[in-house]
């Protein structure tokens, strides 16, 4: 199924989730899929290392068990490190595995690897794709704007190019103010970009995200966030069930505010995302 078909009929919810990073815990996301698939999302999107890094050998296989569960994988697909002839033999198994739904991205810059630059920009990516088959394709976009890009209004041209080269839909960073996913969002209507926009949601359920969120991520964290934070950093079930909250409040809003689709970044944690699931399910569908 493309999941641009699954767009024109309902509100898209979906998962992401990541391969472990050694061998030994493949029983454990297998076990994870399992609990993911009984949720019926519209789709499950398999994160794929930039290279460096990461146990990108084990996406392909997990998008392949997500299908044979019945349910539609995505593979993310970074460019920056890898020359076309790489991307031609992942293409080349993903088609094999029954691949459909390709997330093309650049991939962060890594300080320690020279780029091949085959593929400079996720746009070059989606306008090789275009020409290597029958892809439904995603791009990724930024609701506070990448950091690469002096300002929001600049990364939103850019934003046109990849969504003129051929991006079906895009799903957004996670963000914590819904209200930069509405100014984005009217920003890029403004720009003519009519794709779906599927905003990504990242629950915050233990302290160690804590740390990464304050440290790495660029997302802006309200008043309202952090204090919940600080409140529950220390008792790990409270925490928990207040980021839980914190994810379903956000999500409640953004249905009444007819998002095209809903991203669970669901961290690998079927039991965070159940019990989203179970909260959002019919204010999604209505
Ligand atoms: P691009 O679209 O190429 O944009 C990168 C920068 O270049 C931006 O500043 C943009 O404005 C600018 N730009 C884009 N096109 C042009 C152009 N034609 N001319 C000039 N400037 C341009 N990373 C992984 O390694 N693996 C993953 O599985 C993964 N999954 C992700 C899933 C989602 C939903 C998101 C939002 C991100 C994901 N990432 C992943 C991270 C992503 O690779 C990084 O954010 C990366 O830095 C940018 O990727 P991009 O595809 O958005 O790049």
């Amino acid at each position: 199924m493309k999941i641009k078909d699954i767009f024109a009929k309902k509100t898209v919810f979906s998962f992401e989730v990541f391969p472990p990073k050694n061998n030994s815990a493949i029983d454990v996301i297998y076990h994870t899929l399992d609990d993911l698939g009984d949720l019926k999302p519209d789709f499950i999107s398999v994160t794929f290392s930039a290279g460096g890094s990461g146990n990108s050998g084990l996406a392909l296989d997990i998008a392949a068990k997500i299908r044979e569960k019945g349910i539609t994988p995505v593979l993310h697909l970074p460019c920056i490190n890898y020359t076309k002839e790489q991307i031609d033999e992942t293409l080349e198994l993903a088609k094999a595995q029954g691949i459909e739904n390709i997330l093309a991205l650049r991939g962060d810059i890594n300080p320690d690897i020279t780029p091949v630059e085959d593929f400079k920009h996720a746009s070059d990516l989606i306008t090789y794709l275009k020409r290597k088959g029958n892809f439904d394709i995603a791009g990724a976009c930024y609701p506070e704007g990448h950091p690469d890009s002096d300002t929001l209004e600049e990364d939103i041209e850019n934003l046109k190019i990849k969504v003129d080269a051929g991006a079906d839909h895009l799903i957004t960073q996670l963000f914590f103010d819904n209200e930069y996913f509405y100014k984005f969002r009217e920003m890029t209507a403004a720009k003519g970009i009519n794709v779906p926009i599927e905003a990504g949601i990242m629950p915050v359920v233990n302290k160690k995200q804590i740390e990464r969120m304050v440290t790495t991520c660029g997302a802006s964290l309200p008043r309202k966030f952090v204090k919940i934070m600080q409140k529950y950093e220390n008792n790990p079930e409270a925490l928990r069930d207040a980021g839980i909250a914190y994810a379903i409040n956000q999500i409640v809003d953004l249905a009444a505010n007819d998002v095209d689709g809903i991203h669970l970044y669901t961290m690998n944690n079927a039991y965070v995302a159940r019990k989203i699931s179970e909260a959002v399910t019919g204010i999604i569908e209505v």
